[in-house]
């Protein structure tokens, strides 16, 4: 099977997002690889320690992907049987499947048609109606697509007046800002989390976090993580037997980050702002190159910072004359490594057998029937941008 990286190699595509290692990062990890503790050492609080300091957080819980961040923070939230979980169509599935882990049901909320997040609007008008059939979620999920936040502002006061929690889907958005405030302070939020796959802002190979400052949370999160053991005496139902003394207080996961990954990742957090304004500036060149081009270019908000995870455009189909497919393959044709963040989630098989229709969400699906992800990452140089630039000029205009 070729698998996605022997692709590239074999084509020298330019790739939509890939990782930034640098000598500095390989050494933190020798140093671990030359130390006595691969895993459960000293390096993972280390490295949780400097990303609460980084957004002004208390707690965070590093684990083995964003999608075990997903999962135990439902869970620490008491997501189960009979609760239902909202998020955005617009979005990687893990967002939505960590519900159904829950044994939960999920529903989705149509997305805003400038910023691709999960419309307040919308969000309002959904949790009327659901208040009148006694069905309010238990927790909502939103999703600060590209690295914009989504406007949280509102949704705090929607979750105060109608009483469900917020966990932040942060993993394209570590880095950015929502009015001053970083992105994981968990300000309008229960739990924030990240992801730090090579495509996103920093990377510890897989891994993820939890973020939280209510502490009871984090205890919860920290005993799910490891198979729900605990050390503690003070959490036990008994006094310890013994210095070999431990007890399975709850059904938890080996959801572990290795101290491997943490050492990356501690050394990545130190560009980590080199990174994001690197890709505010591609992201800026972008603009100006694309200026005239028959696209609707990335809004920004301007009370907000963003990760800028993404460079989405969307192609104004009824002013060209190739449809998007033609499009979209000749980038790909042209070694362009674009992308189509995201198929709507309710459209994935698994999710039409769960009853969801098309049609559900139809500003998520216009979107999804033109966005295109355009190459974006901190190695990508401007002759490689100018090369995107004129592929798309050729896929475009025939
Ligand atoms: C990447 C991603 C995830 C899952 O992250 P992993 O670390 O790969 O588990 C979840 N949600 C969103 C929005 C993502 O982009």
């Amino acid at each position: 099977m070729l698998t996605l990286s022997r692709i590239f190699e074999s084509m020298s595509v330019i790739p939509y997002g890939r990782q930034d290692i640098s000598e500095a990062d390989i050494r933190a990890v020798v140093e671990v690889l030359r130390s006595d503790f691969l895993t459960q050492g000293s390096t993972v609080p280390t490295f949780e320690k400097a990303v609460t300091t980084y957004c002004a957080t208390r707690h965070a819980v590093a684990v083995n992907s964003a999608t075990s961040a997903l999962h135990i923070a439902c869970l620490a939230l008491g997501v189960g049987p009979g609760d239902i979980v909202w998020t955005s169509p617009i979005t990687f599935v893990a967002s939505a499947n960590c519900a159904l882990y829950c044994g939960a049901q999920v529903d989705f909320v149509d997305i805003d048609s400038h910023t691709y997040n999960i419309c307040v609007e919308r969000l309002a008008e959904k949790l009327a109606q659901a208040e009148k059939s006694d069905c309010l979620p238990k927790v909502i999920i939103p999703v600060h697509l590209c690295g914009q936040p989504c406007d949280m502002t509102s949704i705090h006061a929607l979750s105060q007046r109608y009483g469900f929690k917020i966990i932040e889907d942060a993993s394209h958005a570590i880095g950015g800002k929502y009015k001053d405030k970083p992105i994981g302070s968990c300000y309008y939020s229960d739990i924030t989390v990240f992801s730090f796959h090579p495509v996103k802002i920093i990377t510890t190979g897989e891994g993820g976090m939890a973020l939280t400052n209510n502490s009871q949370l984090f205890k919860h999160m920290q005993l799910l993580r490891s198979h729900g053991i605990t050390r503690n005496e003070a959490d036990m139902t008994h006094p310890s037997e013994g210095p070999w003394y431990y007890q399975q207080i709850d059904l938890g996961f080996n959801y572990r980050m290795t101290d491997l990954q943490a050492a990356l990742g501690l050394s990545q957090m130190q560009r980590l702002d080199a990174f994001v304004s690197k890709r505010h500036a591609i992201a800026r060149r972008y603009d100006k190159l694309l200026a005239n081009f028959p696209i609707i270019r990335p809004w920004q908000h301007p009370e907000s910072y963003s990760g800028m995870h993404l460079y989405v455009i969307r192609i104004e189909l009824n002013k060209i004359s190739k449809n998007y497919h033609e499009v979209f393959k000749s980038l790909r044709d042209s070694s362009i490594g674009v992308n189509l963040h995201y198929i709507p989630v309710y459209r994935q098989p698994y999710y039409v057998r769960l009853g969801f229709e098309a049609g559900y969400c139809p500003v998520a699906e216009e979107y999804y029937a033109g966005a295109i992800s355009l190459p974006l990452h901190p190695m990508l140089t401007d002759e490689q941008q100018d090369e995107v630039v004129a592929a798309l000029k050729r896929a475009i205009n025939p």
